[in-house]
This record gives C-alpha cells, structure tokens and sequence, in this order.
C-alpha cells in the first residue's frame, strides 16, 4: 500500500492534533444539557457571545436561575431529548449522569451538531480551550484533552506575559482598520508598519490610558508612515528583594527592556528575571565604593531614551519611598522623554509581612510613619514631638547608623522607653534577620546583634507581635547578647 503525502505527514502527528477555531455564535442557538455548577462554568464562558442560549436540565442551580431570571438564558426544565438538538449549532452536555452525556453525543453526531462532552474528551467533537482574554483578544489553549492541566499551567504562563491594555490596543487598531487597509494594501508593507506601531509610542499611550493621544499617534503613524520610535522609560519598583513580591507590570518592563538600571539594593535573583540580551547598568552605591551620582544616572537615562532604547530605571522597593524617583521624572521631563511608574513594595510593608508584624493593629496603631533619619541634619528636621506619640507605627529607612539619636530624641520627647521595636535585616530574602528589643536598649542591642544594611527598623507596639506572629526565616533574635542562652550565629558573623 502506498501512502499519499497527506497521511505520511499526519501519520507523523499521531494521534492527529485538533483544529483551533473561533467560532461566531451571535444569535445562534446553543445548547447546554445540565444546570449544575459545571454546566455553570460553560455557560460563563458563552455568555459574552452573544449566543443564543438554552439550557434544558431537570433541576437547576442558583447561578442558572438567576440567570434565567435576568434573562441572559432561556431554561427549560425538562429532560434531555432529541428535538432540542434541532437548530442547534453546539450542543454542551453538562450533566452528571454519563448515559444522558453519551446519548446527547449520539443525538449531536447524528445531526452533525459539535457537542462538547464535559470532562469526556472522546465523546466530544469539540472541546473548550483555557483561554486568556484581553478584551476580544484572546490566547486559547489546547491539550487536546491529554493533559488540562499543563493547559491550565500555560495558560497561567501567558497571563503574566500580556498586558491588561492588548484588548484597548485592539479596539484602536480596529477602529482604524480601513484606514490601515487604504494606506497599505501590499501586504508585506502593511506588516512591516504594523511591527514598527506595535514597538513604538502607541502601545505605551494605551497603557497609559491616554487614548486620544494613542489615536493621534496611530494617526501620525498613517500619515507620516514615520512611527515615533523615542526611547522611553519605566520607572520600576523591584520592591524589597523576593522576586515573587515583584507586580506584573514590573516583570513585562523588566522582558522589554533594552537597558536597565538598577541599584545596588535590587537583589540578584530579581535581575536573573529581567531579558537577557538588555544591558545592564550598575548605578548603586555601595558604602565605600564608587557610585553613579544623581546627576549622572540622570544622564544616563536621556542619553539611552533619546537614543531610542526602552530604558528601565530599576530601584529596590517602591521608587517614590525614599527612591529619588521624583527628582528622576523631572529630569526626564525636562528633556520631554516619556516615562512611566510602576510601583513596588516598599520596605516597610514587605519587612513588616515576613517579620509578622502588622503595621496597624485595631488595639496597638492607628497610623503608620516612614521615616528616614539617615544624617544628623535631615534628622533635625523630623517632628520629633510628633514621632513620639504613642499608637502610631515609626518605619525608620536608612536608619542603621543612628539609632542612638533616634532613641534618645524619641524618649526626650516622651515616647516609653519600653516600647517594642523590631529591626529586620535583609527583608524578604534568604538572610532575613529580625532583631527585636525595647526602645531603651536600641542602639545597643543592635550593636550586639551586628545589624547592618539594609535594614528597616519599626518602632511601636506592634513590633512584639514578631515573636508571636513571625513565619520567615529564623525565629526573631530578643534583646541583647548576653541575655541569650546559646551564642548564635549572628555573633560569629559579628566576630
Ligand atoms: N525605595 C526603597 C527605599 C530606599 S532607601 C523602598 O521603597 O524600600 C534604602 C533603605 O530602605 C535601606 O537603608 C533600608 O532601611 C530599607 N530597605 C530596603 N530594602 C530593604 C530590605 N530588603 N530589608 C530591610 N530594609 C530594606
């Protein structure tokens, strides 16, 4: 016998793959046999169709009555049978009885009707993928029904990979459509226009939320055929060092950039996420060592923008705590570069959560202060008689240095000498250190301890709850060396 090409080439894929379609459902009818939480599931999933909706079950759930009720589906409460295949385009069968699902997938075959048979790949000509949505932009995946959990697993994958404004991106291209379509009609051109838009100013006006702007530029684009191609940059926050605690938005500035520049507090396992192929610009001080000034980072960013390059300007926890990301923007904006900020977890909340230690507490603290008192002079500057109130937290950044002066303007000015504090070191990564005490013994116990940067010292009652409350790391480290039973290893590193 002889194969013809066709069969050699699918007697390869065997068993045979299934045909990924979309299908436009707008006003036609649709089956769902079953109204229990599973066929609630699909039912979802065909609502924002525009599919004309039937759903045949002998009893139904809450979700499917209500449903019914807001008039979003027509329910039958009736058994399954044939004649309700009639006009029918798709057929789910839903229900928990495997006779009635296999008999609705006969019927279906029958009348050449797709039926989706849940949890029943073999029974079913058609199968519902995972699916990622951005607005009418959707990434489907199949398994072929071999394995709907590594779907689910991809699926979760391309999730952190789009960003939420595709579906706005969308909307934009299409309302310009023939426009696109008048000014390029060969085809290789109009994609080549496509690639420079898509890596261009638009998309970042989208996400943006400035969509007079995007359509102003798409509209350039049409125009000019020139696209804009200005460097920008993305001020991001890497937060305090765990790399799970960085946002999504961080981690697509992070796979677009061309360049990045970080600080010495962004912790190695965060910059492993960032592309590869991005140059990578070590701007931080490190004590001792030579840095980068401001006005020479500030530098650094025109001159790669303005060169075209997507340029991440990557700082240890939130950029406008104690980041200088202020000063940064202006700089840019001085030079009219675009930018944009995302946010990052700041010390104190991310020292705070793997310490244990609530920053507010409905008993204990009724407000939260971050503080920085990193030199004698901005430390004249600081409220002190305001600091000194009890029921508020302090989070004292860049404090490590001088906590003698903290402690003794805090108790000049009437705070309890008793009140707890807590001083974690290395937040959030695998050397965390939490050291707690009295205000009375601060600076000291901190000296016992070697504590060093980075380190957030939070000050209020609520640092005791660390002994109670803590689940990173090692257990917290109470008072000062001689009162511990066992030297730790802290005091060796001391040594
Ligand atoms: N923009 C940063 C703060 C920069 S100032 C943020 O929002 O977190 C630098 C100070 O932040 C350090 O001296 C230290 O007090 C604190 N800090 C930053 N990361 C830290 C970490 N992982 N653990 C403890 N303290 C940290």
């Amino acid at each position: 016998m002889t194969a013809s090409p066709a069969t050699t080439a699918s007697s390869r894929l065997f068993p045979p793959r299934l045909f990924p379609l979309f299908a436009d459902l707008r006003g036609r009818r649709v089956l769902v046999v079953g109204a229990g939480s599973v066929a609630a599931r699909k039912i979802r999933a065909l609502l924002d169709t525009g599919a004309a909706i039937v759903v045949v079950a002998v009893a139904a759930g809450d979700e499917v009555l209500a449903l019914a009720a807001d008039g979003r589906i027509e329910l039958a409460l009736a058994a399954f049978d044939e004649t309700q295949l009639d006009d029918a385009w798709f057929v789910v069968a839903a229900t928990n009885d495997v006779v009635t699902n296999a008999r609705i997938a006969a019927a279906a075959e029958a009348r050449r009707v797709f039926a989706n048979v849940v949890d029943d790949a073999a029974l079913s000509t058609v199968q519902l993928p995972a699916v990622v949505n951005r607005g009418r932009l959707q990434v489907a995946i199949s398994s072929a029904g071999a394995a709907p959990m590594l779907a689910r697993h991809v699926r979760a994958q391309i999730e952190t990979l789009l960003d939420e404004s595709l579906g706005d991106l969308l909307e934009l291209f299409e309302r310009h459509r023939d426009a696109i379509r008048a000014r390029w009609s060969d085809l290789p051109q109009r994609r080549r226009w496509f690639e420079r838009v898509l890596t261009g100013v638009v998309p970042r006006l989208v996400r943006a939320k400035q969509h007079i702007a995007a359509d102003i530029a798409l509209q350039d684009a049409l125009d000019n055929d020139a696209v804009e191609h200005q460097g920008s940059v993305v001020l991001v926050g890497a937060g305090p060092g765990d790399p799970g605690l960085l946002t999504l938005r961080a981690l697509r500035a992070l796979n677009e950039a061309d360049v990045i520049l970080h600080d010495h507090l962004v912790s190695a396992d965060v910059l492993a996420l960032a592309r590869r192929d991005a140059t990578f610009i070590d701007v931080g001080k490190q004590a001792g060592q030579h840095r980068v000034e401001q006005d020479g980072i500030h530098a650094l960013m025109i001159e790669h923008a303005q060169r075209g390059a997507r340029v991440v300007r990557l700082k240890g926890g939130d950029p406008f705590v104690f980041g200088r990301g202020g000063e940064e923007l202006e700089a840019l904006r001085a030079e009219g570069i675009r930018y944009e900020v995302v946010p990052g977890i700041t010390a104190a909340n991310a020292c705070a959560a793997y310490a244990g230690i609530p920053l507010t507490h409905r008993d204990h603290a009724q407000s939260v202060r971050l503080v920085t008192a990193h030199c004698g002079k901005s430390a004249d500057r600081l409220d002190w008689n305001g600091l000194a109130q009890d029921r508020q937290t302090l989070a004292f950044y860049m404090g490590v240095a001088g906590l003698e002066r903290i402690r003794d303007r805090l108790v000049a000015h009437g705070r309890a000498a008793s009140t707890p504090f807590a001083i974690v070191e290395n937040g959030s990564r695998a050397d965390q250190r939490v050291v707690t005490g009295t205000l009375a013994e601060l600076p000291e116990i901190a000296r016992d301890h070697a504590v060093r940067s980075p380190a957030l010292l939070i000050l209020g009652e609520v640092a005791a709850l660390a002994d109670e409350l803590h689940w990173f790391g090692a257990p917290p480290l109470s008072g000062r060396c001689h009162d511990l039973p066992v030297p730790s290893l802290p005091l060796e590193r001391a040594a």
